[in-house]
């Protein structure tokens, strides 16, 4: 990964974008592709589309979703302590002791979330997990009018922000899922210009996937693509604790993940993987026996259906605040996407 495409990653990955409030973080995204994009537009649900060769008959969409998990300030009791609603699927164990911000109309607010100490738990509550009903947030107010003054019921928060870089080229940070997949079609597309494109390619920055797939339905609709591949994070199972038998064989830094199974197209993942293998792309198989609970789910079944692929990001610790993934592998899925573009004949038929 190049110094410029880095830094893209970086800013992505410390720029706010919780589903619903995802305008901080698609401004970043419009800035670097306005950079070599045909075309970069924001459709009225907020999912930002960059566009290369849009006069071309075959049109070819890649998802990725921007935004991410976090919090919504729902009540501001009397001595000015915030309490929460969550927005995706926490597990609570991963709030307790974080570092937020709550990302107002006049700036950054930072805060933490509390918790009782462990010395005044009595015996029952020392065994049983957090409950989200016993955290709130602290921002040091003096009383409610003094959080009032701060911030305003339904601002957003999301855990601190940041990208750290572990050895090895593995990096953990707070919504790399799945701002690494946004960076993946977005540097697709880019790679594929670069290259010289048949097809009309859209790499799509799509919002709210963590509160129901809701972005990717409107984009696709807009787009009306014939062919679309979602990215996304996945579980690896190269940690402790973590079962292969359930998800198969993932690590990180072997390379994207192509899924098989009845939410793919299978003449696009056959061509994925005959791709991957000729352009000497390390990769991994997947098995996605039903509906995925990620993008791909919505983007085949836009319309009267898109021949859909899902090419996924082995990813350790999901939906915490340290999601790590390999930097390697997402520059191989860029690669595989521009690829995928590239190789596609403007008569390419999916009818399976
Ligand atoms: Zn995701």
């Amino acid at each position: 990964m190049n110094g410029t495409a880095l830094e893209f990653l970086k800013d992505l990955l410390e720029t706010p974008g919780v589903s619903g409030y995802e305008q901080p973080v698609q401004q970043v995204v419009r800035a670097y592709a306005e950079s070599f994009a045909d075309e970069v537009t924001t459709d009225v649900h907020g999912n930002v589309v960059a566009v290369g060769n849009s006069d071309a008959d075959l049109r070819v969409m890649f998802d990725g979703h921007c935004d991410q998990l976090g919090l919504l300030v729902s009540h501001i009791d009397k001595s000015g302590f915030l309490f929460f609603q969550t927005v995706g699927g926490w597990d609570p164990q991963q709030l307790v002791g974080q570092r937020v911000t709550v990302w107002t109309n006049d700036g950054e607010v930072p805060g933490v979330v509390g918790r009782k100490a462990i010395h005044l738990l009595s015996p029952e509550e020392r065994k049983v997990v957090a409950d989200l009903k016993g955290l709130w947030i602290d921002i040091g107010a003096s009383d409610a009018d003094d959080a009032a003054d701060a911030v305003r019921i339904g601002d957003p928060v999301t855990v601190q922000l940041g990208f750290q870089e572990l050895r090895n080229g593995i990096a953990a940070a707070p919504a790399m899922d799945d701002r690494a997949g946004v960076w993946v079609v977005i540097e697709a597309l880019r790679r594929a210009k670069e290259k010289g494109l048949s097809c009309a390619v859209y790499a799509a920055s799509s919002v709210q996937e963590e509160i129901g797939l809701r972005g990717a339905r409107t984009a696709a609709f807009g787009i009306d693509p014939h062919v679309g591949i979602a990215v996304d994070v996945t579980h690896a199972t190269d940690c402790p604790k973590v079962d292969p038998r359930q998800s198969g064989d993932i690590a990180l830094g072997d390379g994207p993940v192509i899924a098989r199974g009845a939410n793919i197209n299978p003449r696009v993942g056959e061509r994925l993987l005959s791709l991957a293998a000729a352009e000497d792309i390390p990769h991994q198989v997947a098995a996605q026996a039903g509906s995925a609970g990620n993008n791909v789910n919505p983007l085949q079944l836009s319309r009267a259906g898109v021949a859909t692929g899902l090419v996924q990001l082995p990813n350790r610790y999901m939906h915490s605040p340290v999601e790590a993934v390999a930097l390697a592998d997402l520059d191989h899925a860029a690669d595989l996407l521009a690829a995928f573009a590239c190789d596609l004949e403007s008569d390419a038929t999916f009818v399976p």
